[in-house]
């Protein structure tokens, strides 16, 4: 059975789900998302995914002719139309439709979509052995020019480190910044543990700020663990205890081998299957509910 999507105001089915062919979402990658997951009839982070939305349109300066409280329910409503209480959102705002021109002021009315789905887990096996990952040579967008901050859709910046990665069959890239430090994975942010200390890159290494990141940040605040935000480099991961990824799709998942070098003991590490089990209880218990009525039902 198709889904269900929501379209400029109307719920709508897939087939019907269509945008112009002139839409500088298409046209231009002239835009912003965001990927958000629903766990146990809850829509995780829900708040903080619609607040990076509104932030990133600002900066590119994409009025959204909605309100965030709107955005939220437009959220769980596409969820309900497709009885969805677990799964993958994925939330878009482009410019709209204008001419082939690049000018944004010929783009009246922004299109905003929202396609709530099952997800394609990755497999348990990843989590158990951790991931290899390789440097790739293509740098993270300069933030002075295509800011990784904005989750915009231009991600042809990832799309390349994404295929220097699948040149050598490595499940994910690290990618450096125009100085040299890491920043992130081409979906993912990226943290090492070293002496017991958590430590990723800060937002000004030119960096998406995932949701994930700050919630692990969260939750490692909360155990006591010391975290730091700091400038790093291949070495420091080379010579790292753990080494772990995290995303919305990915949640935290280990990382045991960069450019063939082994992190750690070469298995995924304590401190980074503390975080991985933290963060799924969280994924229990946070987020607006989706459908009321189950949880009276659950409550009785
Ligand atoms: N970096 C990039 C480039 C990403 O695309 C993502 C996924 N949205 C992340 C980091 C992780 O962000 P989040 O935890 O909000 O999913």
């Amino acid at each position: 059975m198709g889904l269900i999507i929501y379209l400029d105001g109307k719920f709508v089915p897939e087939e019907q789900a269509v945008v112009s062919v002139f839409d500088h979402g298409l046209l231009y990658g002239d835009g912003v998302f965001e990927g958000i997951r629903a766990y146990h009839n809850r829509v995780f982070k829900l708040r903080e995914h619609i607040i990076r939305l509104y932030e990133s349109a600002r900066t590119i300066g994409l009025d959204i002719p909605i309100t965030m409280p709107e955005m939220e329910e437009v959220v769980l409503e596409t969820c309900r139309r497709n009885g969805l209480r677990d799964g993958y959102i994925r939330l878009v705002v482009t410019r709209g439709r204008g001419d082939l021109g690049l000018d944004p002021r010929k783009c009246p009315n922004p299109t905003i979509f929202c396609i709530a789905a099952s997800i394609q887990l990755y497999p348990e096996e990843l989590y158990e052995k951790g991931l290899e990952l390789v440097t790739v040579a293509t740098r993270r967008n300069l933030p002075e020019a295509c800011n990784p901050r904005v989750k915009s859709l231009n991600y042809l910046n990832n799309i390349y480190a994404k295929m220097e990665a699948n040149l050598v069959g490595a499940p994910e890239a690290v990618m450096l910044n125009q100085e040299g430090y890491v920043a992130e994975a081409t979906g993912d942010n990226i943290f090492i543990v070293k002496n017991g200390v958590l430590i990723t890159p800060p937002p000004y290494a030119g960096i998406l700020e995932g949701i994930t990141r700050n919630t692990v940040m969260e939750i490692a605040r909360q155990k006591g663990i010391p975290v730091e935000e700091k400038l790093f480099t291949r070495h420091d991961i080379y010579t790292a205890d753990e080494c772990f990824l995290t995303g919305t799709a990915a949640e935290v998942i280990p990382a045991v081998k960069l450019d063939g070098r082994v992190i750690g003991d070469g298995r995924p590490g304590k401190m980074t299957w503390e975080l991985i089990h933290a963060y799924r209880e969280l994924t229990r218990v946070d987020g607006p509910v989706i459908f009321r009525e189950d949880e009276r039902s659950m409550n009785c």
